[in-house]
Parts: C-alpha cells; structure tokens; sequence
C-alpha cells in the first residue's frame, strides 16, 4: 500500500515526501486533523518510507511523481504494516496488562511495537492520557541507533499529555538525535503546550470531502449500494475510518425511533407508536448504546431540520428522507427547534445521573408538545 493509497489531502502527503526526498524531514511533526483524516495511516506510511528496504526505484517510472516511497513487501514494511490496525493491536496490549498480577499491572505502561524502530505510543488506559513512564521508556531508548532500519520512529497516535509526560518529552524535543522522528497526532493541536509546538514543525489533514469518501467506499465497501454509499458518506463527514466501519442498518434502525419521537413532540395525537418505540430502550449496557446512537440521530435530524429552514437543503446529511424533513419543518418553527436541542442536552445530561431511560425520552418529547 504505497502513498498513492491514501485519501485526500494529497497537497501534505506530497509535501511530507518532498521532506524526505531532500532529506529535510523534521526530528518531530504534529499531524493534525479530524478523526478519519488519517493521521496515522499517514505517520505509517513515512515510517515505512523511512525504513523499506527495497524502496520503488524513483527513476524508472516515468509514469509516476519520483518520490520516495515504500514497497509495502519487505521485511520491514510488513512488520511496521503488523501495528496498521492499531485498534486491534492496542486491545491485545492492554489485554495483556490486565492478566497481570497487580504490582506488575500498575508498573506496565501501553506499547504497541511490531518493529524495533517504530514505537507507537497509544494514550494510556484508564485516563486514555499520555503517562511520564511512557515518555521515559522513550527517553531510555530514542538515543540508541535503529537496529534493523534507517530510522527510529516514535508515534504518539493521540497526544494527549499529562503535564509531567508533556515536560518530559519538551526534554527530548530540545535535542533529538539525528536518527530519530517524533509523531505527534492529535485531532486538538491547541491543546498542547506551546513550548511542545514551537519545537514541532505542523502539517494539516484536512476532513474529507463527501466525493472522497464515496469515492473511498466504492473501492472498500463495493457490496454497499451506490444510495447507501452516498448516505453514509454524508454522514461521516469526511472519516474514512468510521464511513468504512459504518453500521448503516443499526443507523436506520435508530432513526426510525429517532423521527417516531419527533412526531410526536411534534403534536401526533396518537402516542403510542412513541410508547412502543421508548419501551424498548431498557436499562443495561445494551439499552445506553442504543439510547446514545438514537440522541446523535436526533441532533443530526434536528440540525438538517434547521438546513431546510434555512433555505440550504444542500447542507443535509440525511438526503434520502429529504421530502419528509421538508414536511416536518413546515410544522415547527426555528424557536421548537433551538428548544428541542437545548433539550436534548439536558436528557443526554440526565442519562449521566443514570435517569430511567424510557421516562426519560416520553418527557423530551412531551415536553416539546405544542
Ligand atoms: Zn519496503
């Protein structure tokens, strides 16, 4: 999977390579963007670069751009491409911390390394924060030279410090060795300290257009109708990680109860298709996830609501039920609407304290009866 697999942004992916080509590639680099941008993909694909051992020959191809690139085929491309579903590699170190006796759980930080060189460095659990002793392990190991590659390479894959971790790596930061890159990933880069951004050089990934994530979906989900891609592109907003991962059917399902409470606050004289629909939502884990996708439904119908009103149905997510959010806004007026949000904050806030789900959801939507 060489460069030219990544999607979007191909103005930073080109100017990140430009960096290698001259050798001018900096000893640490924000990448920031929204979550699905790609990110890490994108930190993968230079360690690969930076490490493949048999990198496609820059003079031979008339046909492509003669930048560095990766194989993808080597031995160490595939042991770096090992750690490119982090998710899952993540979940295996953290498994492995938990069948731990206690001393040694509390003494053991997250890693996830499938090669020597390339460290990835995850937020660590419970906190999801980055911890100082994560940061020392670095410290111990970033000055010694690559073993098996060209490069060591360190990927925060969400820098997210706490204060101590972040003083620790400003040490590093200060004076990095010339064999080492420092990832720091983040979809928030104002949060980190500004001596940390001031020693970092800062590359952009901007969120996806809806073309490029159906453009996307085509090549991976070739099964999905093309409507279904359509729909599901729009309601990514440009992540291709969550629009490939997409539950659409689960999405549907959740609207359907999401527009049946809408009708009714909307003054239905009939309540009990609202009764059917909030019997369901049951305490137990099982019955938050679903309550918590049916609230991110309704704040999505509620804002395309708003489009339509606004006179800019172009900007709704939710097109293939365009006709009925048309007549849904011909019933409501912009106050209902901001109301019924403000609401909708206040049950998504109740739900913390544990309220019972089904009261919970009949009083949003009685609440907003007119
Ligand atoms: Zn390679």
């Amino acid at each position: 999977m060489p460069f030219s697999d990544f999607h979007g942004n191909p103005d930073v992916v080109r100017t990140a390579r430009e960096m290698l080509a001259h050798d001018r590639f900096p000893h640490a680099l924000i990448l920031s963007g929204p979550q699905g941008s790609g990110k890490f993909t994108l930190a993968q694909m230079i360690a690969k670069a930076m490490n493949c051992l048999a990198p496609p020959a820059t003079n031979d191809r008339p046909t492509t751009d003669r930048l560095p690139d990766f194989c993808g085929r080597c031995a160490n491309c595939i042991r770096i491409a090992d750690a490119d579903d982090l998710e899952a590699r993540f979940a295996e170190a953290v498994e492995v911390r938990e069948s731990m006796r206690d001393a040694d759980k509390r003494e053991t930080r997250i890693f996830v390394q499938t090669h020597p060189d390339v460290t990835i460095i995850p937020p660590d659990p419970p906190q999801m924060l980055v911890k100082v002793d994560q940061v020392r392990h670095v410290i111990g190991e970033i000055y010694y030279r690559p073993s098996e590659g060209r490069e060591r390479v360190y990927i925060f894959s969400d820098a997210d410090f706490m204060k101590e971790a972040a003083n620790s790596l400003l040490k590093i930061l200060e004076e990095p060795p010339d064999f080492a890159t420092i990832f720091l990933l983040t979809d928030n880069p104002s949060a980190l300290l500004p001596t940390i951004r001031s020693r970092c050089m800062h590359l952009r990934l901007a969120p996806l257009s809806t073309q490029e994530v159906e453009d996307y979906l085509a090549e991976v989900r070739p099964e999905w109708k093309v409507r279904e891609r359509g729909l599901v592109a729009r309601l990514c907003g440009g992540g291709l990680g969550r629009a490939r991962s997409f539950d659409l059917a689960r999405y549907l399902a959740a609207r359907q109860d999401a527009l049946a409470l809408l009708a009714s606050a909307m003054g239905a004289r009939d309540h009990s298709e609202l009764f059917k629909v909030t019997e369901s939502y049951r305490s137990g884990g099982d019955g938050k996830a679903k309550l918590d996708s049916t609230i991110r439904v309704l704040y999505s119908l509620l804002e395309d609501l708003l489009f339509v009103k606004s006179g800019t149905p172009e900007m709704v997510r939710n097109t293939d039920i365009l006709s009925e959010l048309n007549r849904m806004s011909e019933q409501v007026d912009f106050e209902w609407i901001v109301t019924a949000t403000q609401r909708l904050g206040e049950l998504e806030s109740g739900m913390r304290r544990n309220l019972l789900r089904s009261l919970a959801l009949d009083s949003f939507a009685a609440s907003l009866e007119k």
